[in-house]
């Protein structure tokens, strides 16, 4: 969605910092508020969530709400400034320049230019130059035949300071060129002392094997590099360009597509040269992860071309960690909003949540992650080598991802023993407690029972008591959702009690429990536009988390506020074409419920509007309580004051709300 890529370009710090001064405080930054009068900063922006508020005149939201407010821009308005800004082609036909579209087009051009001429030249290098000796050497060593190194066009960088920049050069590119294309660095920037003074950029790459990367139509996008001996770091890959989006990118994926399709599956592993070799032995729906982790998007668009997805994870600690990076950033990708939360407390909901958060991309996804057992300690590479049909059964036996966490979490317990069989259940139910598919939850709780010869009835009773427990934490969508199977439907009787929900810590997780309930406030609204005055008395605009969800809100809002007599724009003239997918979403997710008559609708709505208010006074409740320690810290006593006040106001608003929800029922 053309959104969360602008989101995912453009950072907020350094967008509101080009109106306000901040200060970096911690792990916010604060600055005078730009929309009202004050003379001690408490305006914030939070790095992390990519957020801001300030605390002074209550403003806040993401990126977009802030060039709106800040330039008086239209939603549709401030959408086309910053795709401009973030490179990112919006369809609003209306609108579009065709001069600055050629414009773009052409130096996407020259970059594929310049890439290409890169490519062929690092891979004359290694074919032929005597300085590539030892990167042959490797090479060979790493098993990769020669015909394997011309398909996928494998190269070298001399460990020297400007070769590949004076050919390029040579051939007529300019140095601001080889920047943007990521190939040279400035020499001004100064990071490098000591190397001869030749010119104004020096080479990106040195001394390394270099892997090029294509996009799916095969054109080459970027680089990785591999250090040869010791240098640093191990794998280098060309920074963020025009062409090269690092956590989209798949290693390999034009070649592989066809096999993906035909064999129905694809097969992601962490290093160039598994991807290399499992191609080489006629594994071709292999492709690797840039970098180590493995995102939302990286998925969105392997779906295109099927839905099992199998992980080849080390199953070494080197594995787990990279396995646990992964998950975080696939959490990250989801979950936009990280609260600033106390470190402790972050690292041991790391260790509880990491198989959820897995589980929970799954569904989201909508596509099948399976792990790939490979023997301990041994790579891909190394395995494809030593016995092909090993890892060619692996390929086609992958462990489904609960059951891989069966596997993983049960290692090196004794299930005989009372204590090894309640830690299994410790650690499996909150696994099983994610699955929303009630018969596939059941089966797995089957498969537990009989893991620790136990009585079914009792796990039951026990993941209902977890689930309790994760509703506590999370108010969640998800978390009541899997009760009843209906892949996080809310329904009034899964309203939570408001004891218990204000712990800090679960609101990140809750992000996409909190997109969901705003998907179905919209939705029904736009069912029934009549359910706008129960809905605006609780919440405004800025209550919501999406970007997408909150502008139609907004529009909603206005329409139904005008009324239809005066109106001659409907809804359907007003929402921008970025935003139909949001409307297309919310309407499904209204329909996928059984229908609700029209006190039901009432209900409903006032519960997600309840929810939302909640929500959002919750995250400005940690944030607060964050800055207010921050500020403690600091010895900043007037900041203190000034945040505690309004820590108590979100208090009182919080109270109101809880009488209001034991007032509904
Ligand atoms: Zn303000």
């Amino acid at each position: 969605m053309v959104i969360d890529i602008i989101k995912a370009k453009i950072d907020v710090v350094e967008e509101i910092g080009l109106v306000v001064t901040l200060q970096k405080s911690g792990k916010s930054f604060k600055g005078l508020c730009p929309f009202h009068n004050e003379r001690t900063p408490s305006f914030h922006v939070f790095a992390e969530s990519q957020t801001w508020h300030c605390f002074g005149c209550n403003e806040g939201g993401d990126v977009f709400t802030f060039v709106q407010k800040q330039q008086g821009l239209e939603f549709r308005d401030a959408l086309l400034y910053l795709a401009e800004k973030a490179g990112v082609l919006v369809e609003d036909h209306s609108s579009r320049n065709p001069e600055e579209e050629r414009e773009i087009t052409a130096v996407k051009d020259r970059l594929r230019k310049v890439n290409e001429d890169a490519l062929l030249w690092f891979h004359q290098m290694l074919l032929r130059s005597r300085e590539a000796a030892e990167a042959r050497a490797y090479v060979q060593s790493r098993g990769i035949s020669s015909d394997s190194v011309i398909t996928f066009g494998l190269g070298y960088a001399p460990d020297r300071w400007d070769s590949l920049c004076s050919y390029l050069l040579g051939q007529g590119y300019t140095e601001r060129e080889l920047i943007n294309g990521g190939l040279a660095r400035d020499r001004t920037s100064g990071e490098d002392e000591g190397q001869e003074k030749s010119g104004g950029v020096y080479d990106y790459f040195r001394g390394r094997l270099i892997f090029p990367i294509r996009d799916m139509r095969g054109r080459v996008i970027g680089f990785g590099g591999r250090a040869l001996g010791d240098g640093q770091p191990k794998y280098l890959n060309s920074p963020q360009t025009l062409l090269f989006e690092k956590n989209s990118v798949l290693y390999a994926l034009d070649m592989a597509k066809d096999a993906i399709k035909l064999a129905n599956q694809v097969v992601i592993v962490e290093g160039y040269v598994d991807a290399v070799i499992a191609h080489q032995y006629g594994t071709k729906q292999t492709v690797a992860c840039i970098g180590s982790a493995i995102t939302a998007k990286h998925i969105q668009q392997l779906k295109k071309l099927t839905k099992q997805v199998t992980l080849a994870l080390d199953p070494d600690a080197a594995g787990a960690t990279a396995t646990e990076h992964g998950i975080q950033e696939a959490l990250k990708s989801f979950d936009h909003t990280v609260v600033p939360v106390p470190l402790a407390a972050a690292s041991g909901w790391r260790k509880r949540n990491e198989p959820r958060g897995m589980i929970r991309l799954e569904e989201q996804v909508d596509a099948e992650i399976n792990v790939l057992q490979l023997p301990a300690g041994e790579d891909p590479d190394e395995v494809i080598r030593r016995d092909f049909s090993l890892w060619a059964y692996a390929v086609s036996h992958p462990l489904p991802l609960v059951d891989y966490y069966f596997v993983a979490k049960t290692a090196g317990l004794n299930l005989r023993e009372p204590n090894g069989k309640s830690e299994v259940a410790r650690r499996l139910l909150p696994v099983i407690g994610m699955i929303s598919d009630r018969v596939k939850r059941d089966a797995y709780i089957r498969k537990l029972a009989t893991m620790i010869t136990i009585d079914e009835r009792s796990l039951h009773e026990e993941l209902q008591r977890v689930l309790r427990g994760q509703r506590a934490e999370e108010a969640g969508f998800l978390g009541s959702a899997p009760r009843r199977g209906h892949g996080g439907v809310p329904q009034s009787s899964s309203f939570p009690s408001s004891e218990g929900r204000g712990k800090e810590g679960g609101l990140d997780r809750s992000r996409n429990n909190r997109l969901q309930w705003e998907d179905y406030l919209i939705g029904l609204l736009l069912q029934n536009p009549g359910l706008s005055p129960y809905v605006c008395g609780i919440i405004n605009d800025g209550d919501f988390a999406g970007t997408d969800t909150r502008e139609l809100y907004h529009i909603l809002n206005s329409v139904y506020q005008r009324g239809s007599s005066s109106s001659n724009q409907s809804f359907e003239q007003l929402v921008p074409p970025a935003l139909l997918a949001t409307v297309a979403r919310a309407q499904q997710c209204v329909e996928s419920r059984p229908p609700r008559d029209g006190a039901g609708q009432v209900r409903d709505a006032v519960q997600c509007a309840t929810r939302l208010k909640r929500t959002h006074l919750l995250q400005l409740n940690t944030e607060l309580k964050y800055l207010v320690r921050e500020a403690e810290e600091a010895g900043d006593v007037v900041s203190m004051q000034q945040l505690q006040r309004q820590l108590l106001e979100i208090h009182r608003q919080l109270r109101t709300i809880d009488s209001a929800t034991h007032l509904q029922g």
